[in-house]
């Protein structure tokens, strides 16, 4: 069986990915040598993101476990040290009115709250554990593409206001310009709140040294390359040792290896994210889009890119990854995500790209995020599938799986009541898994000509 679904220079664990967010890391990297021994424990945690780190956290925090994490690459080094830094409401793919009719109102509503609780969340534990996050904006801007897509835009935004409680503002076009930024693409928009951004690297470098405070032992460069049990004990090898752990929490979202467990083939589907940064832009430069926010931004379609203002003047921007991972194919890629960069700020052609960097983010098959445990195995724990929106919702389902686990040790006992039933338990597989890559390619295929078919429609040319 094939270890990854993406080419090998996806999981290059020995190597940290060369993004802005490494240059700028600052020095909260916590001690985290790798296992060198033959060890055991009561909680081993696989991956040292926001979820294992969070669930490490907690554990150590409200219970008395001996928790170790074990990460292949250094802390961070998966998509919690990579992405855009947005904490703010997402988490599904799945639409309002959808998720309604699936799951029905109420659920819904306990959907949203979560999600409202897990960007506060995200800000204590910024605040109490005194993580020097760079944290930026009380908003997310979400702009209009079209002027047909403002209407959609305004239509889901009273819509979320008035179901959900979501606080939403609408802003027109000009209003916009004035008081945002501007951009030809660019057709009035909503901003959300709550939401902010943050150097998401030194958020989970923080976490990091919070959970080792609360008890938790941390081993980097510690890949899990065989997992058996041996009695009621599970078995982690690593290269350099083993733990026996009486429960195992498993944290690897999209670096989940297809081979590590029977249960997790075929359960997610990894899609690669993209961002580039710019060098620091002057005032001037700055100026020439109007550009008065700190607040992220995304565009609202289907394929949407993802940008902010940094605060020292640079530009991040991030969209779609490529095809396959390949460092040739993403090569290719980076060269249009900077061209769509340049469509929607033509301004800043000339403004040259210090960085890009690109890693993986999580799917499931029913398009809403996993928290659970094994039905045949009740001592593992899971939690994945955030659908690129995990800044707050991978370090709440940490703390989830962590006040499961303490509540409830290896018993079997019935899911907790405060989990939202759209998360609950482990996803379908899907179908013909092997062929995933390639039905997602085609998926995004179709989106894009159809994206460009709209451009070329706007632009009078059919
Ligand atoms: C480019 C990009 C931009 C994004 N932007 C945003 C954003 O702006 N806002 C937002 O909310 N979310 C964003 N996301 C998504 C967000 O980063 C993820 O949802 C979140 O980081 C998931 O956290 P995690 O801890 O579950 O997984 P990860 O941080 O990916 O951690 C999983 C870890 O498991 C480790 N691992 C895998 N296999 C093994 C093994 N066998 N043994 C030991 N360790 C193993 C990996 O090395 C990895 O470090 C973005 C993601 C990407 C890639």
């Amino acid at each position: 069986m094939a270890r990854w679904i993406y080419h090998e220079d996806m999981y290059r664990f020995d190597q940290p990915e060369r993004s802005y967010w490494e240059a700028t890391a600052g020095t909260e990297a916590p001690q985290a040598t790798p296992l060198g021994s033959n060890e055991q424990c009561d909680v081993a945690v696989i991956g040292g993101g926001y979820t294992g780190l969070s669930a490490a956290y907690h554990l150590c925090r409200d219970s008395n476990l001996d928790v170790r994490v074990l990460e292949a690459g250094h802390i961070g080094w998966g998509a919690s040290g990579r992405n855009g830094g947005f904490c703010s409401v997402g988490g599904t793919a799945v639409g309002d009115e959808q998720m309604i009719k699936r799951y029905g109102l109420e659920e819904t509503r306990a959907y949203y709250r979560g999600q409202v609780e897990a960007i506060e969340l995200v800000r204590d534990l910024i605040v109490g554990e005194k993580i020097d996050t760079h944290r930026q904006g009380d908003s997310e801007v979400a702009i209009a593409c079209s002027e047909r897509g403002f209407e959609d835009l305004k239509e889901h935004a009273k819509f979320q206001f008035r179901v959900f409680g979501l606080d939403t503002k609408i802003v027109t076009r000009e209003e916009f310009r004035q008081q945002y930024f501007d951009s030809p693409v660019q057709h009035g928009a909503v901003i959300l709140k709550p939401t902010f951004g943050i150097h998401p690297l030194r958020f989970v470098q923080g976490l990091a040294r919070a959970a080792q405070e609360k008890g938790a032992r941390l081993h980097a460069q510690s890949e899990v390359i065989d997992w058996s049990k041996d009695g009621e004990r599970h078995l982690l090898t690593t290269k350099g040792g083993t733990i026996r752990a009486k429960q195992v929490v498993l944290a690897t979202n999209g670096f989940t290896p297809e081979h590590l467990h029977r249960r997790l083939k075929g359960r997610s589907m990894p899609v690669i994210s993209s961002i580039v940064v710019t060098r620091p832009m002057t005032g001037d430069e700055i100026a020439r889009h109007r550009w008065q926010t700190d607040a992220p931004s995304i565009t609202a379609v289907k394929l949407l890119n993802y940008y902010r203002l940094l605060p020292d003047g640079r530009f991040m921007f991030g969209g779609r990854g490529s095809a396959n991972g390949s460092e040739r194919n993403a090569a290719a890629n980076y060269t249009s995500l900077i061209a769509r960069l340049h469509e929607l700020f033509p301004g800043w052609r000339d403004i040259d790209i210090d960085y890009r960097w690109h890693g993986l983010v999580c799917m499931t098959r029913r398009m809403t995020p996993a928290i659970g445990r094994l039905d045949d195995d009740p001592s593992v724990f899971f939690a994945f599938g955030y659908h690129g929106n995990g800044v707050n919702t991978a370090t709440w389902s940490g703390k989830q799986v962590a006040k499961w686990l303490a509540s409830s040790g290896s018993k079997e006992q019935k899911a907790p009541e405060w989990l939202p039933r759209m998360m609950l338990g482990m996803p379908g597989r899907f179908p013909l898994s092997p062929l995933r890559l390639a039905y997602l390619q085609a998926a995004i295929g179709v989106l894009r000509l159809r994206q460009r078919f709209l451009q070329a429609k706007k632009r009078g040319h059919l």
